[in-house]
């Protein structure tokens, strides 16, 4: 069977992909990965998506717009797609270890938490060390948990964890942070968060399980052993774009250059969402990536199969 469209990612963007795809009486395949909804749908709480004045849970909204697409008739199916390659007009892409043949792709695979790269980490990781607060929070219950980072991420999530742990520490290398006002404003007047700035996790120890963090300050040069039941790392992103490489012009940081209308220097090829080169990676300008996407998908199936 050739597909019209398959979609690589199930956060937000892939996921209008889908709805106006099928909606449009396409043949769509999605693969997500993650089950049901990218990192939107592994965040608690989305305060600034349009419609939901008391915010949304991250994994509701993500359930309801997946049954959205389904209810459209896209069939969404688990799996990573690890390779696409074009032969003449059609895609033959690998998902879940398959092979599958389709006139077009939307790729919307996001992108993967980047790790810190200190000694110890490796070592931790699952065992104090999570990349998910939404995931591992309750885990953490009474205790004390840093959280590592200065953006958007690192200061939603501390602010999310100040619901199980005692104690949060928030560790930033600079002593200006890279989120928006709104949480910059939430996270200096919640008591249960501890600044530490212009600071770096230079080492994470422990004896099988993460009990400390080294922490050297960077404008005195002074370190500091401060003992922690959990770290959670939210210090920026890497692109999942590998599969790409050859078919689309990717950033110095991997990210997929698109026009416009979201396609790739590969006709019947589009990225996007947060895998794209772009100015704000919000569920709000994903969405609009997904919908544009599909229309200009649309446009290239008539113009190239009919
Ligand atoms: P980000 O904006 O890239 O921030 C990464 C943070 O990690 C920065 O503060 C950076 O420090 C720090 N960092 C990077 N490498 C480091 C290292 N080696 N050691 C210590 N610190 C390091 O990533 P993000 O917070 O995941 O956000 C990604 C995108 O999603 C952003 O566009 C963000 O606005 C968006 N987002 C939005 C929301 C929301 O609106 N509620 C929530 C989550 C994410 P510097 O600042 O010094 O570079």
């Amino acid at each position: 069977m050739i597909h019209d469209v398959i979609i690589a990612g199930g956060g937000p963007a892939g996921v209008t992909s889908a709805i106006y795809a099928a909606r449009a009486g396409l043949k769509v395949k999605l693969f997500d990965p993650m089950g049901g909804g990218g990192q939107a749908g592994t965040t608690n709480m989305i305060y600034n998506y349009p419609g939901f004045p008391q915010g949304v849970s991250g994994p509701e909204l993500m359930e309801f717009m997946i049954e959205q697409a389904k209810g459209f008739g896209a069939d969404v199916d688990f799996g990573e797609v690890s390779s696409v390659k074009k032969e003449n007009h059609l895609f033959s892409i690998t998902g879940d270890g398959k092979h599958y043949e389709t006139k077009s792709v939307i790729w919307a695979a996001g992108t993967s938490p980047r790790p810190l790269g200190v000694p110890g980490e490796d070592e931790f990781i699952g065992r104090g060390i999570s990349f998910c607060a939404t995931c591992d929070g309750a885990l953490f219950r009474g205790k004390t948990v840093a959280v590592v980072g200065g953006g958007d991420s690192a200061l939603t999530e501390a602010q999310f964890l100040t619901r199980y742990a005692g104690r949060v520490i928030l560790v930033h290398r600079r002593d200006q942070f890279r989120a928006g006002l709104a949480n910059i404003n939430k996270v200096v007047e919640n008591s249960c968060i501890t600044l530490r700035l212009n600071s770096t996790v230079e080492e994470m120890k422990g004896n099988g399980q993460l009990k400390s963090l080294v922490v050297r300050n960077v404008k005195t040069g002074k370190s500091e052993e401060i003992e922690v039941d959990g770290v959670f790392l939210y210090v920026g992103s890497v692109p999942n774009s590998t599969p790409l490489d050859g078919l689309a012009d990717l950033t110095a940081n991997g990210y997929v250059k698109t026009r416009e209308d979201m396609s790739t220097r590969t006709s019947g090829l589009f990225a996007v969402g947060d895998v794209r080169e772009k100015l704000l990676r919000q569920v709000a300008t994903a969405v609009g990536d997904g919908a544009v996407a599909a229309w200009a998908l649309e446009k290239y199936l008539i113009e190239n199969f009919r």
